[in-house]
């Protein structure tokens, strides 16, 4: 191996030149002979993989996870054992609808995902800055995210399409309200929360199990751009809260949260007054308490940002034992979606990417081969199970709790009630402050008075039924009738498609 600091091929020649293509003559055409300008250029041409199709825009850094109180009453999860039990882990934020190169300003949820490189196996929490969500099945998921896209034809992000979607998908209300409030625009990805918004499982070491949803609180404080502000901030630096984020940990202020978690038993589970599993929801905190169970410190910047962040690749699905899925079934979607979508991006072993690999475990299986096999495809064999030769068995004890399940195999409507109105009403009525009520109005007017009027009329009127006052404070900044607005409020959801039609 040379001593020299010299530029190499691919495969490790020494490179003459990397300014002059080799021509023939002077004046004359590039000859095909010049391989290293052939590497160069097809390297190049092959440096974008698949953008993600949502959250294709973020910031990530490494950190670790500390356990501040005993939780293994209700888990038996290794990294969550002790207090004071470390674990490293990997954070991605990013915004949801825009594309890589978009700004991290603009109004959309925050990714909040975490890897934690457990001795059980990697763990992933893939979560959201909201604890809610704006659909309640998966099967909604591609056409709720092609209206955040642009349009087919003016390639122009659109009101319309925006708005008719959710108008037409009342259970959205919750999310929407806080979407509009300036918590849809978070100063910087250290002043906001992280949520699982999904309920999974909990079980101990007894296979009693229990059911869970995550609050990562930021110690840095809420703090979010006004509309106006988050708008300025489009123009002087797009890429404001991935700087921010970077250049807190170089100087050293490692943001931290601190993780809660509220427990319902599959008991209160059964009978409690509206479905648990329903991510449009929140569990109150006066029913389910939060429960403090450690602290996430980040404290290490990528040393490549495409190896590192653009390579990351979360799922929902990656669970170490002790937790598990809940029936959710936005969840369940994600189960398949999430891993279905790196193998596109990243390929089927993305896996072995570092960032990806469980660093703390040991990888042991009888998968082989595919594209970009870059270890030793785990060694001369078997490679097959079960096999007589010591190969790797599974682990019995790694199984989850039995959960019993009833009922008939069919597609089940989510009958739209009052219930989904009542926590967006509640948000708006008792949590919110004045000025928020002030700045979710002021917001919800500016983007939906891009949309056609009938559009306008029928999402006014899901405010309306949330509260009369927000409907009525939206229904004035759009100069709508607020008395048509209180009639469709007043209607079953059929009739008020069936008024708002064009
Ligand atoms: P609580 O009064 O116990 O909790 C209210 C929660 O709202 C707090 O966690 C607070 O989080 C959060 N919050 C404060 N201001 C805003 C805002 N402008 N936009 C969004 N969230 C805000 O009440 P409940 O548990 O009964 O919930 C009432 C409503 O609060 C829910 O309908 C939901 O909209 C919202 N909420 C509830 C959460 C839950 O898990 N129960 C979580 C987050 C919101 P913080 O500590 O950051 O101020």
């Amino acid at each position: 191996m040379s001593e020299k600091n010299e530029m190499t091929s691919n495969f490790g020649a020494p490179v003459p030149n990397d300014l002059n293509s080799v021509t023939a003559g002077e004046k004359g055409p590039v000859l095909i002979q010049d391989v290293h300008f052939v590497e160069k250029m097809a390297h190049f041409d092959r440096e974008r993989i698949p953008e993600r199709v949502v959250h294709a825009k973020g910031a990530g850094a490494y950190g670790f996870f500390e356990v501040t109180s005993d939780v293994t009453k209700y888990t038996k999860a290794d990294f969550l054992s002790n207090p004071g039990k470390k674990t490293d882990l990997f954070a991605r934020f990013s915004t949801v609808g825009g594309e890589k190169g978009s700004a991290d300003s603009e109004r959309d949820p925050r990714g909040f995902a975490l890897k934690f490189y457990t001795r059980e196996g990697n763990y992933d929490m893939v979560g959201n800055n909201t604890p809610v969500f704006f659909i309640r099945d998966a099967m909604k998921f591609p056409d709720f995210i092609h209206t955040q896209k642009r349009n087919p034809k003016t390639n122009l992000k659109d009101p319309d399409m925006f708005w008719d979607f959710l108008s037409l998908t009342p259970e959205s209300i919750h999310q929407v309200t806080i979407l509009f409030s300036d918590r849809g625009t978070p100063k910087t990805f250290r002043n906001m929360n992280g949520y699982s918004s999904h309920t999974f499982m909990w079980y101990n070491e007894k296979k009693e199990y229990f059911y869970v949803q995550y609050h990562f609180k930021t110690e840095q404080g809420i703090d979010n751009f006004t509309g106006e502000e988050a708008d300025k901030m489009r123009g002087i630096d797009p890429d404001c809260a991935t700087r921010d984020l970077y250049q807190a940990i170089e100087r050293g202020e490692y943001p931290s949260w601190k993780l809660e978690v509220q427990i319902m038993t599959p008991e209160q589970a059964k009978d409690y007054r509206f479905d648990p599993f329903d991510i449009t929801k929140v569990w109150p905190h006066s029913d389910f308490p939060p429960i403090e169970v450690g602290r996430m410190v980040l404290n290490q910047n990528p040393e490549n940002y495409f190896a590192e962040v653009e390579q990351a690749a979360f799922s929902p699905g990656n669970f170490v034992p002790g937790i598990g899925p809940s029936p959710d079934k936005m969840l369940q979607g994600r189960l398949f979606s999430y891993p279905d979508t790196h193998r596109h991006r990243l390929g089927t072993n993305y896996h072995l990417i570092p960032v990806n690999s469980p660093k703390n475990a040991k990888l042991e299986n009888y998968q082989r081969d595919g594209h970009m096999r870059t270890d030793n495809n785990l060694g001369p064999g078997p490679n097959y199970w079960p096999n007589s030769f010591g190969g790797a068995n599974p682990e019995p004890e790694a199984e989850m709790p039995d959960i019993k399940i009833e009922g008939h195999a069919k597609r089940y409507s989510y009958v739209l009630t009052d219930d989904d109105f009542v926590q967006p009403g509640e948000l708006y009525r008792r949590v919110m402050t004045e000025k928020d009520r002030e700045n979710l109005v002021r917001n919800i007017t500016g983007h939906l008075g891009g949309a056609r009027k009938r559009i306008q009329l029928r999402q006014t009127a899901l405010f309306y039924k949330a509260d009369p006052d927000y409907g009525t404070r939206v229904a004035k900044g759009l100069g709508l009738d607020v008395q048509k607005v209180k009639e469709l409020a007043e209607m079953s959801q059929e009739e008020r498609v069936a008024a708002t039609k064009e």
